[in-house]
């Protein structure tokens, strides 16, 4: 999985502490830019819950290599932008699956799977052969099929997005895709995303008996 950042406001600590500060303030965002002390009006502002001053930073993500089974649980997430690469349009000639680890590691499963796979893509190519166009042949590929997804979600739905899925209870596909994202948003934007992650890392788990036990660290200090 290769996951990149192409673009996202800059400044975006400051931008929002500053639209923040300009609903207290007698001046505009631009005139206050320059002395906002963005840590202190975020975490009060953001901390009483006033999260819609973070979406004015917004993210764009370049993902490639991931699942579709991944991409089928990511684009659940409404308050996002999505570009997905076609299946309809692309063909998908060349075998190209993730693994799961529990799959990898064990060889009978293994051999298993990539028979499985060998078996799918060889009917994939006949269907081609006999003149089934892609986007009808696709219908016999798999949910390990990999797939490349451009995503752009502002700050809010982000937190939102890596409280649920850095937590140990999402799959680990897309936690290690979250986890890289949030790693990705705390390089340009620390203070919107420092208590970013699972709700442990700011509190006890909701997640009631289907709690995994183990708290995760934030990430930075990891
Ligand atoms: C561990 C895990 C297991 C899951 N298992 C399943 C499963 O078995 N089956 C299944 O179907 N899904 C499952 N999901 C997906 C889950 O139910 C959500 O669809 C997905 O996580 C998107 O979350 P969301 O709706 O909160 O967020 P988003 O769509 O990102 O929306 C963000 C927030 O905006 C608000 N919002 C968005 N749209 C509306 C709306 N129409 N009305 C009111 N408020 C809105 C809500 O406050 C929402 O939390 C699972 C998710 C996780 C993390």
């Amino acid at each position: 999985m290769r996951v990149e950042l192409l673009a996202y406001t800059p400044n975006a600590d400051v931008i929002c502490a500053s639209a923040g500060n300009s609903c207290y303030s007698s001046s505009p965002a631009h005139e206050i830019m320059g002395d906002v002390d963005s840590e202190r009006i975020l975490n009060r502002i953001v901390g009483m819950g006033h999260h819609s001053v973070i979406e004015h930073a917004v993210f764009t993500f370049s993902v490639e290599g991931v699942s579709r089974a991944l991409t089928h649980q990511l684009v659940r997430h409404r308050i996002a932008s999505f570009s997905q690469q076609s299946q309809r349009y692309v063909s998908m000639d060349d075998p190209s699956y993730v693994v799961p680890h529990t799959i990898e590691g064990d060889p009978e499963a293994m051999a298993l799977f990539e028979s499985t796979m060998d078996a799918i893509w060889k009917a994939y190519s006949d269907l081609e052969s006999m003149g089934i166009p892609p986007e009808d042949a696709r219908y016999v590929l798999p949910n390990g099929c990999t797939t490349n997804i451009t995503i752009t979600m502002n700050a809010r739905e982000l937190l939102h997005f890596f409280s649920l899925r850095c937590c140990n209870r999402a799959q680990w596909e897309i936690r290690e895709m979250a986890d890289r994202m949030l790693d990705l948003c705390l390089e340009v934007s620390p203070v919107i995303f420092r208590n970013a992650g699972p709700p442990c890392v700011r509190g006890p788990c909701p997640e009631g008996r289907l709690t995994c036990g183990e708290p995760r660290s934030k990430r930075g200090s990891e």
